[in-house]
C-alpha cells in the first residue's frame, strides 16, 4: 500500500482557476520525489493537496491507516516563515507547543532537531542575527521537531545562493536517509531535481498536470563526484527535454 494515492485529483479554486487537472501520483514509503515545472503548474497546489491543507475538488486522496495525524507530516516554504520576534528555540518549539508537548519533552526535541541541522548553539538567537541559509536551518529543524514521517518541502532554497542551495541539498540527502523519510521537494531547477530524485514528476501549466514521471537511476551517497558526472549530465538533458516536450521552455525551467 503506497502512504498516499492521488486518483485523477483536480483543484479548480473559486476564482474559476483550474490549478491541476486529473493528477495521480502513488507515494510509496522511502521514496525522494520531486515536483519539477515552471510557476503556475500546480507544484504547490498538488503538495498542499497532499499535506491535506486543502481539498481537492474531484478525484480522491486515499492515506495510509499508520499515518494520518499532522505530526507525520513536516512542511518547509520557500520562505523560512520565522516569528522574529522569538527565539531560535522558541521557532522550533511552536509545533510541539500547539501539540500539547510538556516542557521537559520539548526541550529534548528541540536541541535534538536544532543537532539534526547544525544549529545545537544558536537556540537563544534571534532570526535577524542569522544567515538566510541558517534561517532555513530553523524552518528544517522546526519541519522535524515533530519527526515526520513525510517531509514536503515547496521550493525551499529557490532564494539562497548557490553554495548554501548546494550543502543544504547535501544536508536534506542525509536527513531523509538517516530517518528513512519520505521526502517531496518542489523545484523548478532541472539540475536540483536531478541530484536529488529517485523520481522526477514532470509538470506543466494551464491546466496544471503530469506529463511525465521520470526515475533516476543512480545510486546514494550523491555528492560533487555525481554533480560533475556524464550520468548527471546526461540525466539532466533528458528531464530538459521532458520539460520542453512538456511545453516549458528550458530555460525558464532551469
Ligand atoms: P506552482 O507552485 O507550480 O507555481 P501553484 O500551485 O502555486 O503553482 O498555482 C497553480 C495555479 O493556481 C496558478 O495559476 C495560481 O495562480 C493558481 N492559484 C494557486 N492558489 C490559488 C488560490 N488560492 N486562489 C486562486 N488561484 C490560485
Amino acid at each position: 500500500m503506497a502512504l498516499i494515492h492521488l486518483e485523477n485529483v483536480g483543484k479548480q479554486f473559486p476564482n474559476g482557476t483550474v490549478a491541476l487537472e486529473r493528477f495521480s501520483l502513488s507515494l510509496q514509503a522511502g521514496e525522494f520525489v520531486s515536483f519539477l515545472g515552471p510557476s503556475g503548474c500546480g507544484k504547490s497546489t498538488a503538495l498542499r493537496l497532499i499535506s491535506g491543507l486543502i481539498a481537492p475538488s474531484s478525484g480522491r486522496i486515499e492515506r495510509d491507516s499508520n499515518f494520518g495525524s499532522t505530526q507525520d507530516i513536516g512542511f518547509v516554504f520557500q520562505e523560512p516563515t520565522l516569528m522574529p520576534w522569538a527565539s531560535v528555540f522558541d521557532n522550533v518549539s511552536l509545533p510541539l507547543r500547539l501539540a500539547g508537548v510538556t516542557t521537559p519533552e520539548i526541550a529534548a526535541r528541540v536541541n535534538e532537531a536544532l543537532r539534526l541541522v547544525g544549529l545545537q548553539d544558536f537556540a537563544p538567537m534571534f532570526p535577524r542575527e542569522l544567515s538566510g541559509g541558517m534561517k532555513m536551518r530553523v524552518s528544517i529543524a522546526r519541519a522535524m521537531v515533530t519527526r515526520p514521517k513525510l517531509l514536503l518541502m515547496d521550493e525551499p532554497f529557490a532564494a539562497l545562493d548557490e553554495m548554501t542551495r548546494i550543502k543544504l541539498n547535501n544536508d536534506v540527502l542525509a536527513l531523509w536517509q538517516a530517518h528513512k523519510l519520505t521526502v517531496v521537494f518542489v523545484t523548478h531547477s532541472v539540475y536540483e531535481s536531478v541530484y536529488l530524485s529517485q523520481r522526477i514528476v514532470v509538470m506543466a501549466a494551464r491546466p496544471g498536470r503530469v506529463v511525465d514521471d521520470i526515475g533516476i537511476d543512480a545510486g546514494y551517497p550523491r555528492d560533487e563526484l555525481y554533480r560533475t558526472s556524464a550520468q548527471y549530465g546526461q540525466l539532466c538533458r533528458a528531464v530538459s527535454a521532458s520539460l520542453r516536450g512538456s511545453g516549458a521552455t528550458a530555460t525558464s525551467a532551469l
